[in-house]
């Protein structure tokens, strides 16, 4: 039965308009949705984090084994949520059409939770759990009632989804970032310049400020380690996490290992976890959004591994162990989902499952997925030439062709155009309509192109495929191209509903003619966006483009932000990179 009336739709609603909801279900019989029969002593499944139940052959229910059970009966009667799933519960995964007898239970006035800080107004009081805020190790935990009593507002969300069956362990509670982390008192930065490395006063500044960002852990770690895996399995990682990215680059711009360990603290983290419960890491993994959360695994042991590979001496032999370790433990959750030749799509020659979500998965969620595949691929042949084997070659073939349809597939929707005043540029479209892409003198015109925040997410990934397999399509020609697209983007009006204006979309010249996007229209997106500045690798006057919207004093001051100063100096990384391949980080240089 997969169609079913979500109480959902009416939430927010839902108990000031049960006639109305009572009305949808008769309309529901009419149209032919019955309310479903369930035995009521069937067993169902409770969640470890919420108080969920789940039917035996639920999608969502995840480690089975280690769950509580009970009667759907009890269950009803007990007030869980049934076949509920998703931040808030909104979505139905199982129980569907069930007619419960008993009411659901609300949060009880013992429970525990945490008073988030507001930026105005009074504190707000959540369930640990809760996906709207991120606790803060400064905050303080204190039960319903307490928060109440002295005046908190009880967080909607946490109402709607209901009862919590854990807390944040005292360990999980050390790894939250805090608000009182140390700033960097008394020091005024300035802007990086783009032709010039700054100076290594500045440098080893930068690297205190990574340094003193929380570490790249991000699910929370309860008392029931169960319900620490179900919250790893509602993040999403496709943008991709912000402190790897910072870690990453930063490591990149400097080589040192302090930030390296930071990558390493997460790293180790995410294989745990892929060892403890592997049904559950294959099914986050099962696509390429949800296999970036091996990302700092990838990042760090291809690091380990390139490192061995240039110099073995760089290396300690535990290094070079734990590095192994972890791209086992990555080839080993990935094995049903890339490799075996039982259900081959033919036409991309690669597991049905991967070729169907290729086709269908906005590219900007696919993408830093598909680039940490790409760095556990370089990380087996640098593990490879370390230990001089051939061992992983089936697994590298097999990695590679996977990476290589993505991009064939990507280039096959996007194009290359060749109306921009200086050189190429690549477009896309922000999501995979499927049918037929209307084209005009040589340009293919989308429903919606990319808008640039996207595009900008895109791009980490592209990065990692840039560094690690060039020869796939990505490489320094393609990479000037997105360059001149996106300085195109920056500095050219054009004219949406009879006003000039910077988009906030990435139309090519040919689409901001025919039809440029105007789906709720995104003003031009902000200046000096960071991720895109390690495109002054492949066009000098990249950031200055960036830029050229505000003032220069605007801009210096824009640019003297951490982003920004990260992501120049990381720019000078990727131009080096260009002229020495085997350049691990730009330290080797200074
Ligand atoms: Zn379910
Ligand atoms: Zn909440
Ligand atoms: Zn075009």
């Amino acid at each position: 039965m997969k169609f079913t009336i979500s109480t959902k739709k009416v939430h927010p609603y839902r108990k000031a308009f049960t006639p109305l909801l009572t009305a949808l279900f008769l309309i529901a019989g009419v149209t032919g949705i019955e309310a479903a029969e369930y035995d009521p002593n069937s067993k169902v499944y409770c969640d470890a984090l919420w108080f969920r139940v789940h039917a035996g052959d639920c999608p969502e229910l995840i480690l089975k084994e280690e769950k509580k059970t009970m009667t759907l009966e009890e269950a009803d009667k007990a007030g869980a949520r049934l076949g509920e799933s998703g931040q808030s519960g909104r979505t139905n995964c199982c129980l569907m059409g069930y007619n419960r007898k008993y009411p659901v239970m609300e949060i009880p006035d013992d429970a525990f939770g945490v008073a988030q800080v507001m930026k105005k107004g009074p504190l707000k009081w959540h369930l640990s759990g809760c996906h709207r805020f991120v606790p803060k190790s400064n905050y303080a935990r204190l039960t319903k009632k307490e928060a109440l009593d002295s005046g908190c507002r009880i967080c909607d969300h946490c109402v709607e989804r209901g009862p919590s069956n854990s807390i944040i362990s005292d360990e999980g509670w050390k790894l939250l970032p805090s608000d009182n982390s140390a700033p960097m008192a008394g020091r005024e930065p300035t802007a990086f310049s783009a032709d010039r490395l700054p100076s290594p006063q500045e440098i080893e500044f930068l690297i205190q400020e990574t340094l003193a960002q929380s570490n790249g852990i991000q699910e929370r770690h309860y008392v029931d380690p169960v319900a620490s895996v179900e919250n790893f399995m509602t993040l999403r990682f496709f943008f991709p996490v912000h402190n790897w990215l910072d870690f990453y680059k930063a490591y990149r711009a400097t080589g040192d290992k302090r930030i390296l360990h930071k990558l390493r603290e997460s790293a180790r983290n995410y294989d745990k976890l892929s060892v403890a419960y592997p049904s559950a890491a294959r099914l986050k993994a099962s696509d390429p959004e949800g296999l970036a959360y091996m990302y700092s695994m990838a990042a760090y042991s291809r690091i380990i591994m390139q490192s061995g590979k240039k110099d073995i001496n760089s290396i300690t032999v535990d290094e070079l162990k734990e590095a192994e370790s972890m791209i086992q433990t990555m080839v080993f959750i990935l094995k049903p989902i890339c490799e075996g030749d039982d259900n081959l799509e033919p036409e991309m020659g690669i597991p049905h499952g991967l070729a169907d979500d290729f086709r269908s998965r906005a590219f900007n969620r696919a993408l830093n997925g598909i680039g940490t595949l790409a760095m556990l691929t370089a990380a087996l042949e640098d593990l490879q030439a370390v230990t001089d084997s051939q061992e992983y070659q089936p697994t590298i073939d097999r990695y590679r062709k996977v990476v290589g349809e993505y991009i064939k597939h990507w280039f096959s929707i996007g194009h290359i155009c060749t109306k921009l005043r200086n050189g190429e540029g690549y477009f896309y479209p922000y999501s995979q309509g499927g049918g037929d892409i209307p084209e005009v003198n040589g340009c293919r015109l989308y429903g919606r192109s990319e808008d640039v925040g996207h595009y900008s997410h895109s791009l980490q990934g592209v990065m990692l495929l840039y560094e690690t397999l060039p020869e796939l399509g990505i490489d320094d020609g393609f990479m000037t191209a997105v360059a001149n697209t996106i300085y195109y983007n920056a500095t050219t009006k054009i004219k949406v509903k009879g006003k000039n204006m910077l988009s906030g979309y990435v139309d090519c010249p040919t689409q901001a003619r025919e039809n440029p996007t105007t789906g709720g229209h995104l003003k031009g997106g902000s200046a000096a966006n960071a991720r895109f500045y390690m495109l002054q690798a492949f066009r000098d006057d990249m950031i200055d483009g960036l830029c050229d919207r505000v003032s220069r004093q605007k801009a210096a001051e824009l640019n003297a932000g951490f982003e920004q100063r990260l992501a120049t100096l990381h720019a000078f990384y990727m131009k080096a990179l260009r002229a020495d391949r085997s350049l691990i980080h730009l330290g080797e240089k200074m």
